[in-house]
């Protein structure tokens, strides 16, 4: 595959993925196209013979590996982290609000959203509904409105003058989408609200289920505007969500493309953006119980975890032209010069000596740069799955990600040489060319 063709297909998965729900469904797709075996936790593992398997847990994270046939107890895995979740801005369980005869529907702020570029957007609705079926069961489904729906109007600069100096953001009054107008004059109040919405477009997805009721949503607002390779020279992508379904991505597209001839594992986490504290995210035990049940025993277990490594792969922060002096002057990493290694002293990202220097060795054996990122001495570091999976597990980490602009923005930049990059380095990793 090359460069552009992998950009392609890149952007096509991040419009197809505007929920944590939709990445890992199509992840999963993209795993089980490429021969790995679907299997539930709920399922005996005991006799899980040599192969590629795939297991998501809460439809929102997912965990594929490949089996090899040597013992995990001297081999370990080659492991490779990300997360399925973005900053967005999700419904609230009774929505429905009506102002001046508009439809808007209440939201909640999830993670650590930019709220300024998310004004007028033609933003559309997707995520998980459960629902009642006639026959008395409960089923999820994931939906998609895929249209623009609705939109945040910025107010007018005329109406405050003081916009660009001083505007800040009430995330419980200013940021409700607007996704209709006559609600209360029209006799089809019923048909237009929220419940009535969702089950048209159920129907319309699913228009053999037989539904009864909708009994509860977890939806998110996303914006319509394709995936896009831009700049004069091609040089940027521009998306929602590139943190952290870039790294994502890679990482499945890494894992299928290696050659399976050393025990290999992706793990794609939901709630990282919050604090990773569910049963999906990395501080809960989806990791560590999938580990436990490949390994036979527990001294298996801990000895496979010694051999083990994991690159934990999340955005960093490319160097603003803008805003330089937000960055150490030695650690700013420029867009599309190569992968970044990200160190905290105080344990903020997992890396260390020993871990940057394997890293550094299959970058350098492909001839690929590597730059590093340390925060200013006098800002606060961002964090990410590597030191929780690292202190979970006990394996060795190395947090790395590929530099981008507007981190959290409903519109992030990342570079377009950079993707292709790391996805060359990570198949070295999985197929552990290098032998420490
Ligand atoms: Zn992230």
């Amino acid at each position: 595959m090359k460069n552009k063709q992998f950009n392609q297909t890149l952007c096509q998965f991040l419009d197809a993925s505007p929920t944590p729900f939709h990445a890992t469904e199509n992840l999963l797709k993209m795993l089980t196209d490429a021969g790995f075996k679907s299997i539930n936790e709920s399922d005996d593992w005991s006799n899980l013979t040599k192969g590629k398997y795939v297991v998501t847990r809460n439809d929102s994270s997912l965990i594929a590996f490949n089996l090899s046939a040597k013992k995990l107890s001297e081999t370990g895995f080659r492991m490779v982290g990300a997360h399925t979740d973005s900053p967005c801005l999700k419904v609230k369980p009774n929505a429905e609000v009506i102002k001046q005869d508009y439809l808007q529907l209440g939201v909640e702020v999830y993670g650590g959203a930019l709220l300024n570029p998310w004004f007028d957007r033609d933003l559309s609705l997707a995520g998980r509904i459960s629902f009642e079926t006639l026959d008395g069961k409960i089923k999820s489904k994931l939906i998609n409105f895929c249209l623009p729906i609705a939109i945040i109007p910025s107010l007018a600069i005329h109406l405050d003058r003081e916009a660009n100096k001083k505007r800040s953001i009430n995330p419980q009054t200013d940021i409700l989408p607007v996704l209709l107008q006559g609600f209360e004059k029209t006799e089809k109040t019923e048909q237009n609200s929220l419940s009535a919405i969702l089950t048209g477009q159920i129907k319309k997805q699913y228009p053999k289920i037989k539904l009864r009721k909708i009994l509860a949503h977890e939806l998110c607002f996303y914006d319509t505007q394709p995936a896009a390779v831009i700049g004069l020279q091609e040089d940027f992508i521009t998306s929602s969500r590139l943190d952290n379904l870039l790294s994502c991505f890679i990482g499945a597209q890494a894992l299928i493309n290696s050659d399976f001839k050393q025990s290999s594992l992706l793990v794609c986490n939901d709630h990282e953006e919050v604090g990773s504290q569910s049963t999906s995210g990395a501080q809960g035990n989806f990791l560590l119980s999938v580990l436990q049940r490949l390994c036979e025993d527990n001294e298996t277990y801990v000895r496979c975890g010694h051999q083990s490594l994991l690159v934990s792969a999340d955005n960093a922060h490319g160097i603003h032209p803008n805003y330089t002096d937000k960055h150490d002057q030695n650690h700013g990493p420029i867009i599309n010069q190569g992968p970044v290694i990200k160190v905290n002293a105080n344990q903020r990202y997992a890396s260390n000596s020993e871990t940057i220097a394997i890293f550094k060795k299959y970058a350098n054996d492909l001839d690929i740069n590597i730059q590093k990122f340390v925060v200013r001495s006098d800002m606060s570091c961002g964090s990410t799955i590597g030191p929780l999976i690292a202190s979970l597990i006990g394996v060795k980490t190395v947090d790395i990600g590929l530099a981008t602009f507007a981190m959290h923005s409903i519109r992030e930049v990342a570079g377009s040489q950079d993707p292709f990059m790391l996805y060359k380095i990570l198949i070295s990793f999985f197929e552990n060319k290098f032998k420490k």
